[in-house]
């Protein structure tokens, strides 16, 4: 589904992603591992149109999508979730989730949620989605809570309901297990993988907890100083030597972790 080709992202002489090769299977959850500072983040940002290469593509189905602005991807179903904006905190789950096809193609906050015209009239079908939104995550009660009041994980879970209020082919995920309990991370990976199932959604995500990567993701890609190091099960890679020498042998385990 997608293909990325070569890739480089320079920040001023320095490059975070240095000739990247890679490409994500159609119907995969991709992991995509590697030490602090390997250029995943870098990568997703360039894949998700944030950044724009200094050389390189990446492409969708075929089509040249390299350096397109995020809301024309999201368009074409490539998604990547975002922490909650300050400016929705005080707003409900629901209200935040009700928001996001407007606000994501491209319209202000003003207009997509205080605009009386479009929402209105689709109000009631967006309150609809939202509502069965909810309950696929198993956070219906707490529709009508400020999202600034949800713990870490909960604000997780929404986020990842914010790709599911539109019609997204491809989801990346960055660090979506960072700072979450273990039983929510649980909701979280079971989530991923209904959304992997049942809605055909591909994924590709960047996480530190092993377990979680091990569980879920298939292939796992390995970054390390701005390239890719190697690809295959995650049980292949834990063995991989460049693998582990890449976590400077202090255990691929520990220090994902750390
Ligand atoms: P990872 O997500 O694998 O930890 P990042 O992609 O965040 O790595 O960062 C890769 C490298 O690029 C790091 O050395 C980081 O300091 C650098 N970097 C990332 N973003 C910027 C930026 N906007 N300006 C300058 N350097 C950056
Ligand atoms: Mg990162």
């Amino acid at each position: 589904m997608i293909e990325v080709e070569n890739l480089v992202k320079s920040f001023g002489g320095f490059r975070a992603v240095d000739d990247a090769s890679l490409r994500i299977e159609t119907g995969s959850i991709t992991g995509l591992i590697g030490p602090n500072g390997a250029g995943k983040s870098t990568l997703f940002n360039v894949i998700a149109g944030v950044h724009a290469p200094t050389s390189g593509r990446v492409r969708m189905d075929g089509e040249d999508i390299t350096g397109l602005p995020p809301h024309e991807l999201f368009h074409k179903g490539l998604l990547r979730t975002f922490q909650i904006a300050h400016e929705f905190s005080s707003m409900s789950v629901r209200e935040n989730l009700m928001m996001v096809p407007a606000a994501q193609a491209g319209e202000t906050l003003w207009n997509a949620w205080f605009g009386r015209g479009r929402i209105a009239r689709e109000e009631a079908a967006l309150l609809r989605k939202a509502d069965e939104v909810l309950e696929f995550l198993t956070i219906d009660h707490l529709r009508d809570e400020r999202a600034g009041n949800l713990s870490g994980g909960q604000k997780k879970l929404l986020e990842l309901g914010r790709t599911m209020m539109v019609d997204a082919k491809i989801v990346f995920l960055d660090e979506v297990g960072a700072g979450v309990n273990r039983t929510l991370l649980g909701t979280i990976g079971d989530a991923i993988v209904r959304l992997n199932r049942e809605r055909g959604y591909t994924f590709c995500l960047i996480e530190h907890d092993m377990d979680f990567i091990a569980r879920l993701c298939d292939p796992v890609i390995v970054m390390a100083e701005g390239h890719v190091l190697a690809k295959g099960r995650a049980d292949e890679i834990m063995q991989n030597e460049a693998v582990i020498e890449a976590y400077l042998g202090t255990g691929l385990e520990n220090k994902a972790k750390a």
